[in-house]
């Protein structure tokens, strides 16, 4: 948008480093499915979220923009190439490795015999996950374009309480923020985007009740519903013989970046048994863990590396430091290497011809929730230090997910006897979900006003000037990472303003 020649004021809760004072007006009551704690999954300050995020990007395929009859409330109302087209900037924007990676060529031809063999003529297709050579901070990326253009204004430490709409309830007249000291601003602005994350948006929408009591743009009660998430696993384990290779299973580093393959339902798979979009990755085995522990400890340590904490240090260190060695050795060589390292590591180990000895992964399942009305976000009874209601999360993953997990688990297990690549150790139980901070769906796009928030141009519907940007505008979560789709459509919608 800098250089378009509109003026823009980017409105940011947040200064540029955490603090607890500012991630606390995030603090929400879970009332469903448990989700991590507050600061493990949002970043409130200048970058977002994406302060924290791991890099991984993957794209959706066109099965997840289709109706499906097996999933209710599926598919999207735009075609799949419309966000497709976006996808060249996306993976600039995004520091990706070229699009040309991302071919089924080019997968097969990096894969070993025994990958071959695993995915030819089952019920499996590759699924994909790039990452750049590290993972892009939003804030230090584009923070000094910002500073410099004279077309915008970023004020920081401003977070928004709630939109006021015109008399006639169709437009947004202005914005009001406040600082943590107590300090108000109003706004005006002909266009205004809501560009606060999946679960604030619908928050600020809900808050704002001046001319509409039941919240902006929720005429048809449909604001907070559909939350969905990545429900994640760690469930079962694979035991490979020796001289099994899986190398674009377990990772690749490429010269611009990296790529890991997983083990994705095939659309027909799909299609003929009713099932989800899951996928599995192979992963280093923990030793000394029980299986659920694995994510937090991984995901604990991540997010105290990229200094995401805003709490009180001492509370933390005395919860969980003690274990940071054992955390750090659950870290891949590819999680703690820069770069240029990790791809000499893996040449050099690569270059030495080994067979290699039996091994063990855990797998882990990367679920997609399907969309559903009850899995919702509302506004608490209580209030944060700047008097916005709080939001009440009820995460509900429902039985398809569950079902879909388990009969992958005896796909995984068939096939991996069949083609003699390895044997599966069934999960016990039932699968403990985590989430992956991927909120999806709370104002969702659809074609019209009873089944959705947003229009076709992410819009809200009957608000001629207020547009969502965000993952909360998916109607539909396939089994992808959000943030490249984020970035697509955020490319899409800033064309849309710039015509108007
Ligand atoms: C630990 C972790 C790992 C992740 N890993 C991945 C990954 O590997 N791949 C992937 O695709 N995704 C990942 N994600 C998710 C990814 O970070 C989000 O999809 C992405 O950041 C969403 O972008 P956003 O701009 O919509 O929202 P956010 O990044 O949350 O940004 C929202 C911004 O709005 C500000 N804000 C909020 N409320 C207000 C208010 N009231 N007033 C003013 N400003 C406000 C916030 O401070 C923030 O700057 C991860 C997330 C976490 C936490």
């Amino acid at each position: 948008m800098l250089g378009s020649g509109l003026d823009i004021c980017l409105v940011e809760s947040g200064g540029f480093t955490p603090d607890a004072e500012t991630q606390a007006l995030c603090d929400l009551q879970s009332t469903g499915y448990p989700v991590r704690e507050n600061f493990m999954s949002r970043a409130r300050y200048f970058g977002g979220s994406c302060n924290l995020w791991a890099g991984r990007n993957m794209t959706l395929n066109d099965l997840d923009f289709e109706a499906r009859d097996w999933v209710p409330g599926s598919g999207w109302p735009i075609p799949h190439a419309e966000v497709t087209r976006y996808y060249p900037r996306t993976f600039e924007i995004l520091e990706l490795p070229t699009l040309d990676r991302v071919t089924p060529e080019f997968l097969v031809k990096g894969m070993s015999q025994d990958e071959r063999r695993l995915f030819q003529d089952g019920p499996f297709a590759p699924t994909l996950s790039l990452w750049p050579k590290s993972a892009t901070r939003f804030g230090s990326a584009f923070g000094s374009e910002l500073r410099r253009a004279t077309s915008a204004r970023v004020l920081i430490n401003a977070s928004v309480t709630s939109l006021a709409l015109n008399a006639a309830g169709n437009a947004v007249e202005s914005v009001r923020a406040a600082t943590t000291d107590g300090r108000q601003v109003e706004i005006r602005a002909r266009c205004v985007v809501l560009a606060c994350g999946g679960l604030e948006n619908a928050r600020l929408l809900l808050a704002s009740r001046d001319r509409q009591p039941e919240g902006i743009g929720n005429g048809t009660d449909q604001v907070g519903r559909y939350f969905m998430d990545h429900p994640r696993a760690v469930f079962g384990k694979v035991h490979l013989p020796a001289g099994v290779k899986v190398p674009m299973l377990r990772g690749r580093p490429l010269s611009d970046g990296k790529l890991q393959v997983g083990v994705g339902l095939s659309p027909s798979t799909q299609r003929r048994e009713g099932l989800l979009n899951h996928y599995v990755t192979l992963e280093l085995q923990t030793s000394g863990y029980a299986e659920a522990k694995y994510q937090s400890f991984i995901q604990t340590m991540k997010v105290v590396l990229r200094r995401g904490y805003a709490g009180s240090r001492w509370d933390f260190a005395r919860s969980h430091m003690t274990r940071i060695p054992d955390m750090i050795y659950l870290l891949s060589p590819k999680e703690l290497m820069p770069h240029l390292v990790y791809r000499s590591y893996v040449a050099l180990r690569d270059a030495i011809p080994s067979r290699p000895a039996p091994r063990t992964y855990v797998a882990v399942y990367f679920c997609e929730q399907p969309p559903d009305p009850q899995s919702r976000v509302m506004l608490s009874e209580e209030t944060d230090r700047l008097g916005v209601n709080k939001l009440k999360l009820h995460w509900r993953i429902g039985d398809p997910v569950r079902q879909s997990v388990f009969r992958m688990q005896e796909l995984l297990g068939r096939e991996l006897e069949r083609t003699g690549v390895g044997r599966l150790e069934a999960g016990d139980g039932d699968p403990l979900f985590t989430d992956a901070s991927h909120h999806m769906g709370t104002t969702r796009m659809s074609a019209s006003q009873r089944d959705g928030v947003v229009d076709t141009d992410c819009r809200v519907h009957g608000v001629t000037n207020l547009y969502i940007a965000g993952s909360s505008v998916f109607p539909c979560a396939g089994h992808a990472n959000p943030t490249l789709t984020i970035v697509a459509l955020a490319l899409r919608l800033a064309e849309r303003l710039r015509a108007l």
